[in-house]
């Protein structure tokens, strides 16, 4: 079995308090090194609450994220920003989150300099090496973003995570505001960085067809739980839980990429007032009385596959 070296994630969050809203709760997800782990669920779900936590963006309130097999609180200084760099984020919009006023140039350089990775002297050929890296031209490093077409933009960004070398990425929607045709080329884009890089994804996607894409293992999320989490073939071929069940019997069929969410019968529950018991017994079609009652746990329930459902209680 793999060595696990990053592990995250483990029982974050808690409930509701008086002004809080803890979006995600519960989750114990380890990722491997050379692992994607592709992360789907509606928006609202807590998807991004979660990633963000994992890029040290925002603290978990009880819980822990392990990197390399240390809560990143245990760490000392050096540590905690060491790993704050392998660990980096990839957002959807490039456009707010590429500062418009920065050639490219400074967009990718500045945080290999400010970081002493690159002495300043070298940063323009360490940014040309990037550029190339993503498929850019680097004879554009004295642009500015706008004058970028959405997917240059995309590519901008990504160079601009990997150069600090990190490795592990965080990829929060990151090909969801792109055409589709510019979607299967920064996927990828993806795909070719994991190998030559040797990268560690957590992919974030509301598009079930492109986790199924790139995922080796997949996540599904619901009202901040996890709520099944198995290989993705095995997964998209025979789902477990009812509500993946759900989402893949609702999504048309008509193409991969077109594979998103259809919607389920019933309202999505507020996440400040989940349900108690199972979070989805109000819109489950085999709810039972116990699962407005107690709530099931996230167990292995063959091997590899995990899912919070009490009816494999049953079987
Ligand atoms: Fe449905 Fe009950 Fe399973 Fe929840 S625990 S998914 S309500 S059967
Ligand atoms: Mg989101």
């Amino acid at each position: 079995k793999l060595d696990v070296v990053e592990r995250f994630a483990r029982r974050l969050g808690a409930s509701v308090d008086d002004s809080v809203l803890h979006a995600v709760s519960g989750v114990d997800l380890a990722v491997a090194e050379g692992e994607v782990v592709g992360l789907v669920g509606e928006s609202g779900c807590g998807k991004s609450t979660l990633g963000r936590m994992v890029a040290g963006l925002l603290t978990p309130s009880d819980g822990s994220i392990q990197w390399r097999g240390t809560d990143l609180r245990d760490l000392p200084p050096a540590g905690r920003h060491e790993a704050n760099l392998k660990i980096q984020m990839v957002f959807q919009d490039p456009m707010a989150s590429l500062n418009p006023r920065l050639r490219v140039a400074d967009i990718i350089g500045e945080a290999p300099v400010v970081h002493g990775l690159v002495p300043r002297r070298e940063a323009a050929e360490a940014v040309a090496e990037m550029m190339r890296t993503v498929g850019l031209d680097p004879g554009y490093m004295r642009r500015y973003p706008h004058q970028f077409s959405g997917g240059q933009r995309q590519r901008i960004g990504i160079a601009r995570a990997l150069a600090v070398k990190p490795d592990f990425l965080v990829c929060d929607e990151s090909v969801a505001a792109l055409d589709v045709s510019i979607q299967a080329q920064i996927i990828n884009l993806f795909m070719r960085l994991r190998e030559e890089l040797r990268l560690t994804y957590l992919f974030i996607s509301h598009d079930l067809g492109v986790v199924q894409h790139i995922s080796d293992r997949t996540a599904i999320m619901y009202l901040g739980r996890i709520v099944e989490l198995a290989p993705t073939p095995e997964l998209f071929a025979a789902p477990n839980h009812p509500y993946a069940r759900a989402l893949l019997d609702e999504a048309p069929r008509v193409t991969l990429e077109k594979r998103r969410f259809a919607p389920i019968r019933g309202e999505i529950p507020s996440p400040l007032n989940p349900p108690a018991g199972c979070p989805f017994h109000p819109r489950c079609p085999h709810a039972m009385p116990r699962c407005s009652q107690e709530r099931p746990d996230l167990r292995e329930v063959a091997p590899a596959r995990w899912s919070a459902c009490h009816l494999n209680d049953t079987l």
